[in-house]
């Protein structure tokens, strides 16, 4: 630093052209330039350590996966029910199984997140579930009440019985009496199986009329109702078939079965027979084609 003022000073007092003063312009512009300038004294600040915040990856981040859809009523009845839904139906019914056509094998095992139930003790929880599992749009004609909520107020329980010739209401008291000689539900897993033109939605149909008895309705024309206006058993049957044909979630009823209508079309169909064939004094209703669904 000493040696560059020198020169520089010596340049500028020997100058006496403008060529000369050039190059001490030169010259100083270099001492300026290339001399580091005494810098203030500062405090070192700590060393603090970085750490990074995020995490580059080369893998590419997953779109989100689009949101799975419901279970359709099919899908459920494939699988067992759980064993939380199980204590829910245990909790609200007593089951008493005093014949079971299906018993010593197990379909469902506590083991495996269910409980260790025979089909016939499946099916039976299975179409008491789907009453929770329903949704209709207009409030069933018979009660203002949800279809499961009002099924377990009507009843206390279900004896299954195989020394009976038909189902009835009720003995004990609040117990409908069920006999298993020819049930359908137990011959298909489906709601409906073509093949035989019936399935679980027949044991819930059951269930429903027989309950209906233990609200006061019996019979009043033999073995069926005068009148679909005294909403009976039958009147009840009928209402319910036609919920799930015109009011039930056509995604909820699909089938995979012949259409994706064809659990509804069941219904709509099963329905007329109901209404042609069960009240005493509408024998000669003529109901014309069925009711396109919506
Ligand atoms: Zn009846």
């Amino acid at each position: 630093m000493l040696k560059k003022s020198i020169i520089i000073f010596l340049i500028t007092l020997t100058c006496t052209n403008i060529a000369c003063q050039a190059v001490s312009r030169l010259v100083n512009a270099w001492v300026t330039t290339s001399t580091p300038t005494s810098s203030p004294s500062v405090t070192a600040s700590p060393t603090t350590s970085y750490t990074p915040t995020y995490t580059l990856t080369t893998t590419p981040t997953p779109l989100p996966s689009a949101t799975p859809l419901p279970p359709t009523l099919e899908e459920l009845l494939a699988r067992c029910p759980s064993s939380e839904e199980i204590s829910a139906v245990d909790a609200d019914l007593s089951l008493i199984f005093e014949s079971d056509p299906s018993a010593g094998q197990l379909v469902c095992t506590a083991r495996e997140g269910s409980a260790d139930l025979t089909r016939l003790q499946e099916r039976t929880y299975q179409a008491i579930l789907t009453m929770r599992r329903l949704r209709f749009d207009a409030w069933l004609p018979w009660t203002n009440k949800p279809l499961y909520d009002w099924f377990v107020d009507a009843i206390d329980g279900i004896r299954f019985r195989d020394d009976i010739d038909i189902s009835f209401c009720c003995e004990p008291k609040n117990i409908i009496n069920i006999q298993t000689n020819n049930l359908a539900a137990l011959k298909t897993n489906l709601w409906i199986d073509p093949q035989i033109g019936g399935g679980l939605q027949g044991l819930l149909v059951l269930l429903i009329h027989e309950a209906r008895h233990n609200e006061d309705y019996q019979h009043t024309c033999g073995v069926n109702d005068n009148s679909l206006a005294e909403m009976g058993a039958w009147g009840v049957q009928y209402y319910f078939l036609q919920w799930l044909a015109f009011h039930s979630d056509p995604y909820f009823l699909k089938s995979s079965h012949q259409s994706p209508d064809y659990y509804r079309e069941a219904a709509r169909d099963e329905a007329r027979w109901v209404r042609i064939n069960r009240f005493c004094a509408e024998a000669t209703i003529t109901l014309g084609p069925p009711q396109p669904l919506p």
